[in-house]
C-alpha cells in the first residue's frame, strides 16, 4: 500500500511530520490493508465532517485547525479502522452511531493512542510543544487564587457539534435531502454556536449539554432556547436511522406495559404531536420511577429540563417545527407525523432505554 499525506493551510513543524509518519507506520502494522490511503490534513472542515471523514475513494480528512493533539490523531486512527472494516473484513460502509462499525472504530481508537503513547514517550512533547507558552500561562493564572478561574475554564470547554450520523438523503422515506442539510447545518449548527456565545458571556462552559439541561432553571432565556435546541437535534440526530430495524425487547415490552399495544402507543403518540400547537417536540420519556410517559415540549424546551411540568429522560422525540418538515410536507404535518415510524433508530432507543432503567436502579 502507498501512503500518502497532504496538508491544507496546515504546515507540520519537522518533529510533527516524523511523529505523523511513525503513527502511521504503527497503524500500517496494526490495522493493515493493501489499499492505497490519502490522508488530508486540513484546517477547515470540508463537507459536513466534524472531526474526521472517509470518502469512497480511500481519502481520509482530518480536521487539524491549528493542533496536531492526541484527538487528531485518535480521529485518524477511527477512520483508518473504518478502511480497515470495509476492505480487509468486507463489512458495509456504515458509520451509524451504536453501529457494530463505529463502536469498533471508537474502541480501537481509544487503544490505539494508547498503545502509541506507551511506545512513544516524547509523544506528548511534541503535541504540545507549540502550546507550551500557552500551558503556562493558564497555569500561571490557575495558580494565581484569582477570580479568573472560572474564565480560563470557559476557554478549554466548548459544546460541541454532533457529527450526522448518516447522508442528508438517506432518510428520504421521511425526509428530503434539502431539509436535512439546512436543519442540520443552518438550525442545528446556529443552536450550538449560539448557546456557546452566550456560555462565553456567563462563563459556563464547564457543564457538558446534559448537566446543563438538567439544571436550566439557572439560566437565562437565550441560553434555555440554545441550549435545547442543541441538546434535542443531537437527540433527534441518533434516534433516526435509514436502516430499517426491529423494535427491541425491553422497548417492546415495557411498551405493551404501558400503553396496552404498540398500535395503541403509535396512536397516542401521534395524538400527541397532532394536537401540539405551535413549535415544540413530541417525546416518549422515561420516568424516575421507570414509567413510559408521552409528553409534548414547547419551544426547544425537553423534558430533562428541571423547570417541566413532567420531567423524564427522553428516548424517543419527534421535531414538531415547521423548519422540519415544511419544505417537503408544507400543510401535511399528519404525514410528516406518520412517515416518522419508517426511519425511527429501534436501536438506539432500546441502548438509551436500557442505559437509563440503570441508572435510575443505580440512583
Ligand atoms: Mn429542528
Amino acid at each position: 500500500m502507498n501512503v500518502k499525506l497532504k496538508f491544507e493551510g496546515f504546515e507540520p513543524t519537522e518533529e510533527q511530520l516524523n511523529l505523523l509518519e511513525s503513527y502511521i507506520s504503527f497503524l500500517k502494522q496494526k490495522h493493515p490493508f493493501k489499499d492505497d490511503v490519502e490522508i488530508h490534513f486540513v484546517m477547515e472542515r470540508v463537507g459536513n465532517m466534524t472531526t474526521g471523514q472517509k470518502s469512497k475513494d480511500g481519502v481520509i480528512f482530518i480536521l487539524v485547525k491549528d493542533r496536531l493533539n492526541r484527538d487528531v490523531l485518535k480521529t485518524l486512527s477511527h477512520e483508518w479502522v473504518h478502511i480497515y472494516q470495509t476492505s480487509v473484513l468486507k463489512r458495509k460502509n456504515t458509520g451509524d452511531v451504536g453501529g457494530k462499525n463505529e463502536d469498533e472504530a471508537n474502541a480501537k481508537s481509544g487503544e490505539d493512542i494508547k498503545r502509541f503513547e506507551y511506545n512513544n514517550p516524547k509523544e506528548e512533547d511534541i503535541i504540545y510543544k507549540p502550546f507550551q507558552t500557552k500551558i503556562e500561562e493558564i497555569t500561571n493564572r490557575l495558580n494565581s487564587e484569582s477570580p479568573k478561574k472560572l474564565d480560563i475554564i470557559s476557554e478549554i470547554k466548548n459544546i460541541s457539534i454532533d457529527k450526522l450520523p448518516y447522508e442528508y438523503d438517506s432518510l428520504d422515506k421521511f425526509i428530503d435531502k434539502e431539509t436535512m442539510n439546512v436543519h442540520y447545518n443552518k438550525h442545528y449548527k446556529g443552536y450550538v454556536k449560539k448557546l456557546n456565545q452566550e456560555l462565553d458571556k456567563i462563563k459556563g462552559k464547564d457543564l457538558d449539554l446534559e448537566q446543563l439541561i438538567k439544571t436550566i432553571s439557572k439560566f437565562n432565556q437565550k441560553v434555555k432556547n440554545n441550549g435545547g435546541g442543541a441538546f434535542n437535534h443531537a437527540l433527534f440526530w441518533k434516534m433516526l436511522s435509514p436502516k430499517p430495524n426491529k423494535i427491541g425487547e425491553d422497548t417492546i415490552t415495557l411498551i405493551k406495559k404501558h400503553f396496552g399495544s404498540f398500535e395503541d402507543f403509535k396512536t397516542e403518540f401521534e395524538e400527541m404531536a397532532k394536537n401540539n400547537f405551535g413549535s415544540g417536540w413530541v417525546w416518549l420519556i422515561l420516568t424516575k420511577n421507570n414509567k413510559l410517559k408521552i409528553v409534548t415540549t414547547a419551544n426547544q424546551n425537553n423534558p430533562l429540563m428541571n423547570d417541566e411540568p413532567i420531567q423524564g429522560y427522553p428516548i424517543l422525540g419527534l421535531d414538531l417545527w415547521e423548519h422540519a418538515y415544511y419544505l417537503r410536507y408544507k400543510n401535511k404535518r399528519d404525514e410528516y407525523i406518520s412517515n416518522f415510524w419508517k426511519v425511527v433508530n429501534w436501536g438506539f432507543v432500546e441502548d438509551q432505554l436500557t442505559t437509563r432503567i440503570n441508572m435510575n436502579k443505580t440512583k
